[in-house]
């Protein structure tokens, strides 16, 4: 719709962004990190100075009803889930963007009514409720 666009030019930023959270169809919550560790044997190369850690593991760590859940991934499972947790990162982003660009909307949306005297919307009164309209 070219005529829109004219209009609300941030119509194309939000049909992008609307686009791109098309693609994405798995999310996975929490976050992985690489970690080494010590185990519980006396005399491993663990307790040692300098120690010898085990791992690196790969610990995924979410809440689940308010309680820390810890699960520990193969270097195979990460590879196939990997996409999942980056599209946890990108949904976040692509929200906060069509957040901004939808408020910017709103903005140019009211301010271009205001300019051409829409009588529900005086100049000046654009963060007031609008006046009802008797039914
Ligand atoms: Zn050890």
């Amino acid at each position: 719709m070219p005529d829109m666009e004219t209009h609300m030019p941030w119509e194309a930023t939000r049909r992008a962004l609307a686009g791109e959270l098309a693609a994405i169809d798995g999310v996975l919550p929490g976050s992985v990190v690489l970690r080494q560790m010590r185990c519980g044997k006396p005399g491993c190369a663990c307790k040692h100075d300098p120690p010898t850690l085990h791992g690196p593991y790969i610990q995924w760590t979410r809440t689940v009803d308010g309680k820390t859940v810890t699960r520990y991934l193969t270097q195979d499972q990460l590879g196939r889930y990997q996409q999942w947790f980056d599209n946890a990162r990108r949904l976040k982003e692509i929200v906060a963007k069509l957040e901004i660009a939808s408020l910017h909307a709103v903005e140019q949306s009211e301010a271009a009514r205001s300019r051409a005297g829409d009588p529900e919307m005086p100049s000046g009164s654009r963060h007031r409720p609008p006046r009802q309209r008797p039914a």
